[in-house]
This record gives structure tokens, sequence and C-alpha cells, in this order.
């Protein structure tokens, strides 16, 4: 976990409007390999035929293969090539600076976003339990980040929806965006462990409470349901992995139940502590199945932006922050000029400061919710001291993170064009274009 796979540049990047004509320009001014790479991307009607080894920086085809490359590709199929492949940039992307967010797949936008057309992403399956993530370093570079643990020959998954929400949601959402239906291990233990009437229940009645006015009526049923779906849970999760799964299919009632905790609608005095420690519950959810993903930091910032949580669960924004940097560590220290992947654990303490400071504005953080000092200060030890002084003891991972391998062990991207030998996309990873 935590590892950087490899790094892409990007085909194309461009505002949506641009985004066909500025392929076409790329196209025009591609050589017959790059072109091939292309048009192997899925257009909706046949699965590409593609090799990993056509990415190698400085492929190049035989000469009799190159005629056989098509020279020109019209509008109609780079359209449909971007609508499938394509990210949408604008909202992994604030002030120029990482923005952290996960990837962002759907051309759903508006005019104005930012979006770009990777090759090597774009062959990464969807998972709702997704084993990467891919996240912008710039407008035009992507890196793949492991945020499970992987073997050799394991399938690299990305995630091309939002993760919150229940087999349904996702299902019609891909279907509508991708034209594909699901069947990862998730949706595929959610339909047949966690039952659909169960699942509408909670949602219908969470529609319901949303219809109340009186905040404290709203909480009332809110809770109400809270309570079933950690009744469900316990008698239909077999396992505490799917049990995390599914409570993140059900997460509604908890990011509620935060949000009018934390209104001065609601009228119970004790009513910072009980969104503090909803939002807890929704963060811890969220770490489950979405390990890189910036949502949690963001929703429990947003708590504290508005001063609804005492200081009681600054200590546990700072640990969630703490834990995401650590992860996400590989990536900054290349944005911050650090040291190399790999050296993590021998970070110098002015890298680690850097860091931090890079990574709160980057992610535009306030001083409220996080003290900022306090952990530069605590950066003196190094990695393994902020760890330490965010109370991240049970983090059981953390040691295994501060191990950074230079040489990645997980090596396919999918089926259909998976290495034989380990190792393989140490090729792809192109840190030194990036210095
Ligand atoms: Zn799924």
């Amino acid at each position: 976990m935590g590892e950087l796979l490899f790094v892409s540049r990007a085909f194309t990047a461009a505002l949506m409007t641009n985004i066909v004509q500025g392929t076409a320009r790329t196209l025009r001014q591609a050589g017959a390999s790059h072109r091939r790479a292309f048009l192997s991307l899925h257009d909706g009607s046949s699965p590409g035929d593609v090799c990993v080894s056509w990415f190698r920086p400085g492929a190049k085809l035989p000469a009799a293969e190159e005629k056989q490359v098509p020279a020109h590709v019209d509008n109609e199929r780079i359209k449909r090539v971007v609508r499938l492949n394509g990210h949408v940039v604008t909202n992994m992307m604030k002030d120029g600076v990482l923005c952290g967010s996960d990837s962002a797949p759907a051309m759903d936008g508006g005019d104005a976003e930012l979006c770009g057309l990777w090759l090597l992403p774009a062959f990464l399956n969807h998972d709702c339990c997704p084993s990467v993530v891919c996240v912008p370093l710039d407008q035009e570079t992507l890196a793949c980040v492991a945020c499970t643990s992987l073997d050799a020959g394991d399938e690299l998954t990305d995630s091309y929806i939002n993760l919150l929400q229940g087999c349904a949601d996702r299902q019609a959402e891909l279907k509508e965006q991708k034209g594909f239906d699901c069947c990862c291990r998730r949706c595929a233990s959610e339909a047949s462990e966690l039952p659909a009437e169960v699942a509408a229940a909670v949602l219908q009645s969470m529609q319901d409470a949303y219809s109340v006015d009186d905040a404290d009526e709203f909480l009332r049923r809110t809770e109400d349901i809270r309570r079933r779906v950690a009744a469900a849970l316990l008698t239909i999760a077999s396992s505490p992995d799917l049990r995390h799964m599914f409570r993140a299919s059900l997460l509604v009632a908890d990011i509620a139940a935060a949000m009018v905790y934390e209104s001065p609608q609601c009228s119970l005095p004790d009513r910072k502590a009980l969104c503090a420690e909803a939002s807890w519950e929704v963060c811890q959810a969220v770490e489950q199945v979405s390990p890189l993903s910036a949502q949690h930091l963001h929703f429990a910032e947003k708590r504290y932006q508005n001063s609804a949580l005492g200081s009681s669960r600054k200590d546990a924004f700072t640990y969630f922050f703490v834990v995401w940097l650590v992860r996400r560590a590989a990536i900054e220290s290349i944005l911050v000029g650090g040291p190399r992947v790999g050296q993590l654990r021998h970070l110098p303490p002015s890298d680690c400061r850097r860091l931090v400071q890079v990574f709160a504005k980057a992610q535009g953080l306030s001083m409220k919710c996080l003290d900022i000092s306090n952990l530069e200060g605590q950066c003196s030890g190094g990695v393994e001291d902020l760890l330490e002084a965010a109370g991240v003891r049970h983090f059981g991972a953390a040691a295994k993170l501060l191990e950074f391998r230079s040489r990645p062990t997980a090596t396919s991207t999918s089926q259909e064009c998976r290495p034989e030998t380990s190792g393989e996309l140490d090729e792809y990873v192109i840190l030194d274009e990036m210095d």
C-alpha cells in the first residue's frame, strides 16, 4: 500500500470544449505506435487489443506493422474514446497544486472543465474497492498509487465513480456513464448478502427524513436508521471486511446525522460531541473503501470550519491527516523535491516539514482544524515521530509504508496485458523526467 506504481503523461489535456480537437491534433502528430495505443482504447464497440509493452518509453513498431495502423481517426470515434476513457482533472486540482481527489473519470462536467486522456491508466478496470488510486501531479501528469496490499500478478483496478453509495446507485452511475454492469467483489457480495429491501428501506427512510423540517425530528429518524443499519450489518455481513464495505454503501444516514448535529437548529445540548462522533464514524467508513481518498479529510474539515466540533476530535483529524500524508508521501516527496521513493524513513526533518506545509496548502486546510506549526515541530525526528505525534499507533501498515520500495512488485494492469515477469512496470516509472 502507498507504493507509486507508475506515472503517466497525458495523451491530451485540454478544456472540455477542446478535448476532441486536441486529441485529433495529437493523433495527427503522433507516431504509429502512439496511434495504435490510442486505437486500442475501448470505444464502446469492441474491446481493444493491447499489450503493456506498447507503453514502454521509446516503444516503436516494426516498419511492416506501422503501415497497418490507420493514419486518420474520425472525430466520432475520438469522442467515444474520450467519453469512456477520459478524466475530469479540474476537481482533482486546486490552485495548480495537488488537491488529492480521487480519479474523476466521468466526462459530464461543464465546458470549462479541464480534461485529460491518459493511455496506460485508461486500461485500468473499475472496481468498487479499487486497488489503486490515480492522483494528478499537475495538469498533464497522473501518478498511479497502490491503495491496497498487492501481490505480483494482482490486477490493478481504479474507481470510476463515487464509492460512498449503495450497489444500485453505483451500478446505475456506471451504466449511464460507462455502459457496463459492475461485477466486482463488493457488488457481488452486496447483491447476495445485503438484501435489496434493506438497502432500499434505509435509503427510502433517509428520503423521508429529508422531508422533515424539524431538525430534532430529522435526527430522531436518522438515528433510528443508523441503528437499523448497525443491526442489519451485524446479522448480514459475514466478515468485518464486508461489513465495512456495506457500511460505506449505507453511509448516508451517518453523514446526515453529522451534518444536522453540526447545525445550530439542533437543540441537543451535547450536539457538538455527537457531531464529532458521527464525523469520526464517517471518516472510519471512508477509510475502509477509499484509503487514499481526500473525502473524509474534507468532510471532517468542513465540520471544523463551521466550528461545530469541539477540540475533542482535533486529534482525530490530525490522525487522518498524518495517515493520509504518509500514504501519499511517495508522491508528495517528489512534489517538494524531496528524496526518491524508498527513502521515506530517512526523510530529513526539513523535507518532512515541507511535506506537511505543501500538503496542508494543497488541501486548503484551515489552521482551525489542524495545528500545522505543532505538526511541523514534530517533524524534527522524521516521519516516524510524525506518526507517533499524531497517535498513529495501531496503524498496522505504517511500518510497511515507511519502507517504500524503489522497484514496484505489482505488475499487471489488466487480464489482457499482464506482463510475465515481476517488476516489469519499472519500465514505466518515469521519475527521472519529473525532476
Ligand atoms: Zn462494483
